[in-house]
């Protein structure tokens, strides 16, 4: 058992109501906290399309359980009522250095002694927050994936700072609210799985962009040479054209030489992906 019984959960945009709502759907409290009452009305929304979800997803939801998770969520737009009874506190607020720390600094003085904050930050290290927080020793990233109640790895990452103690209860409480915990040893940007995914999904345009194959004949190639359900452009019509576009235009030559391929053929005829039923393939589509 990892200790922590009550969860405060700061964002609640795409990852934030994702985590707060499995969180609670697990049976913990949990206060859903964000910048103003119109992101909260905004937010009750999600959590309502969550529980939808859930049914039609997620075995056993349908008995009462994914009603019974809304009634475990409360709002606020107060930080430091939000944080006065937490055991845990998860930030999903937007990818931006300076908010984070901004918001980590009012979160230190604000939160009680014995609260343990995790960023769910997908590219900033924790230890680039950590000072921020006024306690190194009771901080970590705690991070989720996109559709969590799919996809439930938790990647938990401390810094040389953080308390073993506290790693372990994070740990523990991810198992808790249903995650597979991927503990990693020390720091590394991108994690286990962006470790791994970014370098083949970059290899995969360079394929495109390069002339060699298309997107149809590398996808098949590695479903059926590994078994993978998905191939790398079924995987990028998943993740959203835009985002894929956003990354790889800051990347080197190839990268950026792709993202225009994808700015050109996609983005500009309104074409970003499984979200808008078309990318690289059609939705609903054979494959
Ligand atoms: P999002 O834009 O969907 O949501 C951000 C939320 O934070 C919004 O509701 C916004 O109103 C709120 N917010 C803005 N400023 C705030 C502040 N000062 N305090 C509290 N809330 C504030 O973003 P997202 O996609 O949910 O990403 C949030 C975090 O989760 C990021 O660090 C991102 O790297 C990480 N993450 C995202 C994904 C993903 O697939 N979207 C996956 C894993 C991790």
């Amino acid at each position: 058992m990892s200790d922590i019984a009550k969860v405060t959960v700061l964002g609640t945009g795409v990852l934030g109501s994702q985590i707060a709502y499995q969180t609670a759907y697990s049976g913990f409290d949990v206060v859903a906290y964000d910048i103003s009452d119109e992101a909260l009305e905004q937010a009750k929304k999600r959590f309502a399309q969550l529980a939808v979800t859930y049914k039609g997803q997620v075995k056993g939801a349908a008995d009462g359980k994914a009603d019974a998770a809304l009634a475990r969520v409360t709002f606020s737009s107060d930080l430091g009522a939000a944080a006065a009874d937490a055991d845990l506190v998860i930030e999903a607020i937007p990818e931006k250095l300076s908010l984070k720390q901004e918001t980590y600094r009012e979160l230190g003085t604000l939160a009680p002694q014995r609260t343990i904050f995790a960023t769910n930050s997908s590219t900033l290290l924790p230890s680039d927050m950590m000072e921020a927080t006024g306690r190194p020793d009771r901080f970590l990233a705690l991070h989720f994936a996109n559709h969590v109640w799919l996809n439930n790895t938790a990647e938990v990452m401390g810094t040389t700072h953080t308390d073993p103690a506290v790693y372990r209860t994070v740990a523990e409480f991810a198992a808790e609210i249903g995650m597979v915990p991927i503990e990693l040893k020390k720091e590394k940007a991108g994690y286990v799985l962006n470790s791994l995914l970014v370098p083949f999904l970059a290899a995969a345009g360079e394929l495109l962009i390069g002339g060699y194959a298309d997107p149809e004949t590398v996808d098949k190639t590695w479903r059926i040479g590994t078994g993978a359900p998905l191939g790398p452009f079924q995987i990028y019509d998943i993740v959203g054209l835009k985002t894929v576009y956003n990354i790889s235009i800051e990347g080197d030559e190839q990268q950026q030489a792709f993202a225009k391929y994808l700015d050109e053929n996609f983005i500009q005829k309104g074409k970003l992906g499984l979200a808008t039923g078309e990318g690289f393939y059609k939705y609903p589509g054979p494959q």
